[in-house]
């Protein structure tokens, strides 16, 4: 279970190193059954955003979770820009395949954009704790049910 008191620490901490003091961040736990670990909302007219964190998150690690989210607040401006693009190139219709496919990619291409820069981040302040294995572990666990024992190549 995640403790609101640390995710409150680490929000206070990265909002200095991320530069995103003048923005109010505020968090909601969500303790219902969700698919997703975390979320951001973003109002960047009035730099508000909104932290949604799973209460009970497959991403086991916490700092990773809100420093990804809190990248997202950062792209937000870059997001919106090739969002609005897409929607010129295509239309509104929600039934374009090119569409559809410019948008996956899109997404696909900005979370793996996120990812990379939040282990950049970790590394760079210093983080030892193990990045989240969640998605792969989940795969796993889909395929033979057990996810223990997966090993580190370097043994402490
Ligand atoms: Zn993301």
């Amino acid at each position: 279970m995640v403790n609101i008191k640390e995710v409150k620490r680490l929000l206070d901490k990265w909002q200095d190193i991320l530069r995103l003091r003048d923005w109010d961040i505020k968090i909601k736990m969500v303790d219902t059954e969700w698919r997703k670990s975390g979320d951001v909302k973003i109002d960047s007219d009035d730099r508000k955003a909104i932290l949604l964190i799973n209460s009970n998150p497959k991403s086991t690690n916490l700092e990773e979770l809100v420093v990804h989210e809190l990248l997202h607040i950062k792209l937000w401006p870059m997001d919106q820009m090739i969002e609005k693009s897409i929607i010129r190139e295509f239309g509104e219709d929600d039934n374009c395949p090119k569409k559809d496919f410019a948008m996956e990619h899109f997404f696909m291409t900005l979370e793996r954009t996120v990812e990379e820069l939040t282990k950049g981040f970790l590394a760079a302040n210093g983080s030892k704790q193990e990045l989240s294995f969640g998605r792969l572990r989940k795969e796993i666990e889909g395929e033979i049910g057990e996810v223990e024992n997966i090993y580190d190549i370097v043994e402490e």
